[in-house]
């Protein structure tokens, strides 16, 4: 594996006696597409969150080689690390471009930002068609696009993706993991949080299977995709 952009030391989160994620170690390399698959509940959300600083958690975070474990949210997202949530979280009531505007608001050179637009129009030109349109009104998987397009104008170095795949048609899945997978090869790093455990192997270097709060399994993807535990739980046991 390369250097690590992230490396993750005995994380745990607790919603008050809860403990959703229970202690877990795990890394992201430079460059690298790494996914965590699981059932619900098993505290991937919970995770991701923790990461982004949107979540009290304790352990060591280390991110291109800082410990980001006491940084506000914010300063995260000037230091290329962004997360896509569960759901999108576009702004319904503004237009694609305008929210796409959002992503970069942390950014001042107006031109480097024109140039992003540019770019995120090319790799999803649907957007693009659809600039003015308010993002209230996109289909579930435009939204899933905006929400791609919007991470992407923050000039991200390492994208934490919540389920992109939820509530979205076959095809529209297949198009939102085109995207993912343009994305890395443009050098982003990735940590896939993802229920469609196929899916998400497929397109992943490696991956870390999650249990209650724990990680159980983890494994370049191509192992776990024939691993039998894996294929029992979480491929539909063929
Ligand atoms: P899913 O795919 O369903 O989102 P997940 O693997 O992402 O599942 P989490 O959402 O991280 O799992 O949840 C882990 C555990 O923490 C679950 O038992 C869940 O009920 C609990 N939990 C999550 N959010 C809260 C909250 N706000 N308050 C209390 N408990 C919570």
């Amino acid at each position: 594996m390369k250097a690590p952009m992230l490396a993750v030391k005995d994380l745990r989160v607790a919603y008050g006696g809860i403990q959703a994620v229970k202690g877990i170690d795990f890394e992201v390399g430079t460059g690298e597409t790494v996914c965590l698959i699981g059932a619900n509940g098993a505290g991937k959300t919970s995770t991701l969150k923790a990461l982004a600083r949107m979540l009290p958690a304790s352990g060591s975070i280390l991110y291109r080689g800082g410990d980001i474990s006491h940084c506000p949210p914010h300063a995260l997202i000037g230091q290329g690390l962004t997360l896509v949530p569960e759901g999108r979280g576009v702004f319904a009531r503004l237009s694609v471009e305008e929210n796409l505007d959002m992503g970069a608001y942390h950014r001042a050179a107006a031109a480097d930002i024109a140039d992003d637009l540019a770019r995120v129009y090319q790799l999803l030109p649907r957007l693009k068609e659809r600039r003015t349109q308010l993002a209230g009104t996109l289909s579930g998987g435009e939204q899933q696009m905006l929400a791609l397009g919007r991470a992407l104008m923050a000039r991200p170095q390492l994208l934490l993706l919540d389920e992109p795949s939820m509530g979205l048609a076959p095809l529209m899945v297949r198009k939102v993991f085109e995207v993912v997978h343009s994305i890395a090869e443009q050098g982003v790093s990735i940590l896939l949080v993802e229920q469609n455990a196929r899916l998400a192997l497929t397109v992943s270097a490696r991956g870390y299977v999650m249990e209650s709060g724990l990680i159980t399994l983890a494994d370049r993807a191509d192992r776990l995709l024939g691993d039998s535990r894996v294929r029992q739980a979480y491929l539909g046991g063929e």
